[in-house]
């Protein structure tokens, strides 16, 4: 008997409707961004988006919780997106801008407990990497332009094109899957940045130009990796980003691991 393909769960994108919003758009939805799902799917795996429960929908009605969803799926991506809420973290905005997605920060966390409770590997993107510090006990800068002494650039209009270094010492895991370099070039785009590491994470990577952390790890188990940068936005054969692959590989072989 072949075996099944792994089920990696995704959290979703959540679009808040806005005063005055018509049509669609007067509409919450939550979507999943193609590049990310298609970059899970590079291997043999089957990609299910995961839609928050709470809000104002007829979920309730039934007993289905976000708890349900690790006895089913093999592992958990946390999608990029709109910022953590500096509420989430026991900190106030200090500008509107900033003020983040607390529902979104709510629902992720919950999937993150819950996959991690069931001893199912979490692999988080941008704004995954940040939250999985947050729900550690960690915190964020909250704008690194003007909380981060000297920072290099980290957001910016090319979006995917923008390009920066980052760099991992001899004992990281990122050494171990990539034994023939210490850097790399990432698509890193974000405007918030851990700043407290959490309980049990140790820093796997950098930035080149100006030492904020790029990546993070939790010790022991599950396996919970967080990358502040966009392995999807990285082309396959790229000589000027870091092949991604090895990372994808070992996020799922974990989910491997782990599938009954
Ligand atoms: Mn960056």
């Amino acid at each position: 008997m072949t075996k099944r393909p792994l089920r990696i769960g995704l959290s979703a994108r959540i679009y808040h409707p806005q005063p005055g919003a018509i049509g669609l758009q007067s509409k919450s939805l939550q979507y999943l961004e193609q590049s990310v799902a298609h970059w899970v799917m590079s291997r043999e795996v089957m990609v299910f988006m995961i839609p928050s429960v709470s809000g104002d929908g007829v979920v309730h009605r039934s007993r289905i919780r976000l708890s349900d969803y690790p006895q089913y799926l093999d592992g958990l991506v946390l999608q990029g997106g709109a910022d953590i809420s500096p509420q989430s973290y026991g900190e106030e905005p200090q500008h509107p801008d900033w003020a983040g997605d607390r529902l979104r920060d709510a629902y992720e966390m919950e999937l993150l407990h819950e996959f991690m409770e069931a001893g199912k590997p979490v692999l988080g993107i941008c704004r995954g990497a940040q939250l999985i510090n947050v729900a550690m006990g960690g915190t964020l800068y909250q704008d690194i332009a003007t909380q981060y002494d000297n920072p290099a650039v980290h957001l910016h209009t090319d979006y995917d094109k923008h390009i920066h270094g980052i760099e991992w010492d001899a004992n990281s895991g990122l050494s171990k899957l990539y034994p023939d370099t210490t850097s790399g070039g990432v698509v890193s785009i974000h405007h918030q940045a851990i700043k407290a590491i959490g309980r049990g994470l140790r820093v796997e990577a950098r930035s080149t130009g100006d030492g904020l952390i790029e990546a993070v790890r939790l010790e022991g188990k599950p396996y919970v990796l967080g990358l502040q940068w966009h392995p999807e936005f990285h082309p396959p054969g790229s000589t000027q980003l870091l092949d991604c692959t090895p990372i994808l590989d070992e996020f799922l072989s974990a989910a491997r691991g782990r599938r009954w």
